[in-house]
């Protein structure tokens, strides 16, 4: 992998849609306590549970493009409307990812019909696009046929960066919180000081936010401690800065997997 000795932290902002827009406005001034102008790789979705965005919405989103922060598209309305395929997937889907992996079961076409409202959505705010990250980062094999379809330069799972067309990944584990429960807040905790820990040696660290983070204040107060420390070393990149920069020189094969990424 390229991109030299220069170590980076991406901070990525997810599920933000009319409905989420001030808890978004929140998350995102709890990282310029942090980190000042760091730029946010913020994941906007189109039709988000189904509802429209409006003008003010959009105005919004493309002053924080103005401001240097990337946007990306993130799945179509989030919501998994596929039917279970027996008990385990059917848990899986309704409790792991609470009904949120829009892109788990879906053919290509049907993929490729969901993007295209993305990919016009951004056409029409005039906004850049590189990246698709699907909801819960669940791609299925026919979301990933579709994505290499489309004219993007990266998708995201838990655990690694992709290249696209070629799909070369870069290995590195999120740093992201449950804030549903609060067992699930506490889990989150300590998970993420382990995560941190652990992804100090790589060149990249990921900090996966959403709208409520800067809610819970032992949730925020945690990825806050993170990200000052990452500061320290590392310097902040929109996820597309990154990619761009890390893209292998010799991208030329396309491999084909009908499993998870990560
Ligand atoms: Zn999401």
């Amino acid at each position: 992998m390229s991109g030299g000795d220069e170590r980076t932290v991406c901070i990525v902002l997810h599920d933000a849609a009319p409905s989420t827009r001030s808890a978004c406005v929140r998350t995102l001034s709890a990282i310029r306590d942090v980190a000042g102008d760091a730029p946010v790789t913020i994941l906007a979705v189109p039709r988000y549970h189904d509802e429209t965005p409006n003008a003010e919405f959009e105005a919004w989103l493309g002053e924080r493009v103005r401001h240097g922060d990337e946007l990306a598209l993130h799945g179509c309305t989030h919501r998994d409307d596929g039917t279970p395929q027996g008990w385990l997937d059917d848990l899986r889907r309704s409790r792991y990812t609470r009904g949120e992996g829009e892109f788990w079961s879906l053919s290509r076409s049907e993929a490729l019909a969901r993007i295209d409202v993305g990919i016009e959505w951004f056409a029409k705010n005039g906004w850049p696009l590189s990246g698709f990250v699907a909801p819960a980062w669940l791609l299925g094999p026919g979301a990933r046929e579709a994505l290499i379809e489309r004219p993007f330069d990266y998708t995201a799972t838990l655990r690694q960066l992709v290249h696209l067309p070629d799909q070369t990944p870069v290995t590195s584990q999120s740093v992201v919180y449950s804030t549903s429960n609060a067992w699930r807040r506490t889990s989150s905790l300590a998970w993420n000081a382990l995560v941190d820990v652990v992804e100090r040696s790589n060149p990249l660290l990921r900090l996966e936010l959403h709208p409520r983070d800067a809610d819970f204040v032992a949730v925020k107060s945690s990825w806050q401690k993170i990200l000052e420390r990452a500061l320290r070393r590392r310097k902040p990149a929109t996820v597309a800065e990154f990619m761009r920069r890390s893209r292998p020189a010799d991208a030329g094969t396309v491999w084909m997997t009908t499993t998870r990424a990560d």
